[in-house]
């Protein structure tokens, strides 16, 4: 299930998929976003940050939305 996430999730800023290793934020609207795409297009707080892995880990929401 985590598998099929890490393949079709992608950054809603620059629309490429993310890599596990790629470091991300996690805003209050639980979106995720590439840390280097982050700033000028986000108007809601940040939640969690971490590398994509680790944001997918840890919310198993991620695994019933995708
Ligand atoms: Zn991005």
């Amino acid at each position: 299930m985590k598998n099929i996430v890490f393949q079709r999730l992608r950054c809603p800023v620059c629309k490429k998929l993310f890599k596990p290793s790629n470091p991300v934020f996690l805003d209050e609207m639980n979106t995720v976003k590439h840390q280097s795409c982050y700033t000028l297009f986000s108007p809601f707080s940040v939640k969690d940050r971490g590398t994509y892995r680790y944001i997918i880990e840890k919310y198993d929401f991620f695994a019933d939305h995708y």
